[in-house]
C-alpha cells in the first residue's frame, strides 16, 4: 500500500469513531420540544458530508429541530433514486441505570456504548462513513442516493420526517424506494444466523377514554358515575384477547423460519414455534394481532368529589389492513357511553419482499455471511418511513449489523446499555457498500 494511501481512512476506519461522535452529541428527544435538538448532530454531518463535497440543504422545523438533505448524484440519474434515510435524535437515558455515560460514547469489551449505538446513529455512522470513502474513491451509486437525516423521529417525526415530506417534498423527487432502520440485523437460533428484513409496520391509534356522568357528593347515591363507567370501560379493553391476524409478511417470516430452523410452523397456531426464537419472537409475537394497553388514567381532584368526567389513555397498534376492525372492536368494548378520540394517529405499512431491492439486500447480506438466510418481518412499532410511504416510496428497514448470538438485540431499543459491537458496525459498512453498488 502506497504511504498516501494509507492517510486516507477506509469506511471501515472511520464508522466507530463517526458513531462515538454522534453517540457524544446529545440529541434527546423528550417529545415535549425541552431537549436539546438535533441542531449539533446535524451540524457535524453537514461537515463531515461537505469534506467530501456534497452541500447538504439544512432545514429547521423550529428551533434546533433540524433534519438536512443532499443528492449523491448516480451513475444513471434518469433512474428513479434510493433514499437512505437515518434519525438523529434519540429517546433520554437515565445516566445513573448505565454501567458507562449513555453520552460518552465507551468503548469495552469490543463494543460501542451509549444512547443511540442501535438506535439508530450506528447506521447514521455506516452511511456517512460509506458515503465518505466513495466520495474519496470517486466512485459513485448506480442510480441517484437521497441522504436525508432527520429530527424529531423519536416523537413521531411531526418536526421531522413528516415536516420534511409536508414541507419539502421536492428533496425526494424521483426516489422510488428507500431502506432505514430496525432491519438487517441478524438474530441466531441454533447456530443459524436469519437476517431479518423489515417489510411492514403496524399502524399507530393513540385513543383518549373520555367518560362523562354526574358530579356530586361523595356521600351520594351515585349511579351515573364517570370513574366507574370508565374504569369498566377500560377494564373490557385491557383485558380482551384480540385474535390472530396472519399478513403476508409474519406469514412469510414463519415459512421461512420453519423452513430455515427445520421445525413444524403451525400457522393456526404459531406460537409454540415462535416461543423458539429467543428474543425475536417478542417483536414477532406483537405482530400477530392488534394490541389496545391501557396506560394511563385520570380523573377527580378530591376524594369526596365524584368528577363529571374521567379519561384513560390506550395506545393501540394495528396490523396493517385492521385498523378499520380495531376501532369497530374498542366501540364494542367501551360502549355507548364512553367516547374516543384520537390523539396521535400514523398508518400501518407493508410491501412484498421481493423485487430487485430486495435481491440486493439479500445478495448483499449473503456475500457477508454466506450460511446466512434472510427474511422479512413486520415491525410492531413504527419508523419515519410511515412519513415517506405517503410519497409513495417503497421502503425497508435495512440497517445490516451481524450481531453475537447472546446479545439481545431487540432489548437494546431505547434500553438501558444500549451497545452495538465494532465489528457489527464494520460488517454493515461492507453490507451497505454492495448493497448501494448493486441497487
Ligand atoms: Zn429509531
Amino acid at each position: 500500500m502506497s504511504e498516501s494511501r494509507t492517510d486516507v481512512p477506509s469506511a471501515q476506519d472511520e464508522v466507530v469513531e463517526i458513531c462515538r461522535d454522534l453517540i457524544r452529541i446529545d440529541s434527546s428527544n423528550y417529545g415535549d420540544g425541552s431537549g436539546p435538538g438535533e441542531r449539533a448532530a446535524a451540524e457535524y454531518v453537514a461537515g463531515k458530508l461537505s469534506e467530501v463535497g456534497l452541500e447538504p440543504t439544512v432545514y429547521e422545523s423550529e428551533d434546533r429541530r433540524t433534519s438536512l438533505v443532499v443528492r449523491f448524484e448516480g451513475e444513471d440519474s434518469s433512474r428513479p433514486g434510493l433514499l437512505v434515510h437515518g434519525h438523529l435524535d434519540v429517546v433520554p437515558a437515565q445516566a445513573s441505570d448505565w454501567t458507562y455515560d449513555p453520552f460518552a460514547g465507551e468503548i469495552a469489551d469490543d463494543c460501542l456504548w451509549g444512547r443511540g449505538a442501535v438506535d439508530m446513529k450506528d447506521m447514521d455512522a455506516m452511511v456517512l462513513a460509506l458515503v465518505r470513502q466513495m466520495r474519496r474513491e470517486g466512485r459513485r451509486p448506480p442510480r441517484d442516493v437521497v441522504l436525508c437525516f432527520l429530527a424529531d423521529e423519536e416523537a413521531g417525526g411531526k418536526k421531522g420526517a413528516h415536516w420534511m415530506v409536508d414541507n419539502h417534498p421536492g428533496e425526494f423527487e424521483g426516489v422510488s424506494e428507500a431502506i432505514s432502520e430496525v432491519g438487517g440485523f441478524s438474530v441466531t437460533v441454533g447456530g443459524q444466523r436469519i437476517y431479518a428484513i423489515e417489510t411492514a409496520q403496524k399502524g399507530i391509534q393513540w385513543l383518549r377514554l373520555v367518560a362523562a356522568g354526574r358530579a356530586g357528593h361523595g356521600s351520594m347515591v351515585n349511579d351515573d358515575n364517570a370513574v366507574t363507567a370508565l374504569a369498566e370501560a377500560v377494564a373490557r379493553v385491557g383485558r380482551h384477547e384480540w385474535p390472530m391476524r396472519m399478513t403476508p409478511t409474519v406469514q412469510r417470516f414463519l415459512e421461512e423460519i420453519g423452513d430455515a430452523f427445520g421445525f413444524e410452523v403451525d400457522l393456526a397456531d404459531p406460537e409454540p414455534a415462535l416461543s423458539k426464537l429467543g428474543t425475536m419472537a417478542r417483536i414477532v409475537g406483537a405482530t400477530l394481532r392488534n394490541t389496545a394497553n391501557p396506560t394511563m388514567l385520570k380523573a377527580g381532584y378530591k376524594h369526596n368529589v365524584v368528577p363529571q368526567t374521567a379519561e384513560a389513555y390506550i395506545d393501540c397498534r394495528f396490523l396493517p389492513g385492521y385498523e378499520e376492525e380495531m376501532l369497530a372492536t374498542i366501540d364494542e368494548l367501551i360502549g355507548p357511553d364512553v367516547r374516543r378520540e384520537a390523539v396521535i394517529q400514523d398508518i400501518a405499512y407493508e410491501t412484498t419482499f421481493d423485487g430487485d431491492l430486495v435481491d440486493a439486500m439479500v445478495a448483499a447480506l449473503l456475500a457477508e455471511d454466506p450460511d446466512s438466510r434472510a427474511v422479512p418481518y413486520c415491525l410492531s412499532g413504527g419508523t419515519d418511513q410511515k412519513s415517506f410511504s405517503l410519497l409513495g416510496i417503497r421502503g425497508f428497514g435495512f440497517a445490516p449489523l451481524r450481531l453475537p448470538a447472546d446479545l439481545d438485540f431487540s432489548g437494546m431499543f431505547h434500553g438501558v446499555d444500549e451497545r452495538v459491537p465494532l465489528e457489527s458496525l464494520r460488517f454493515g459498512v461492507r453490507v451497505l457498500d454492495r448493497f448501494i453498488a448493486a441497487s
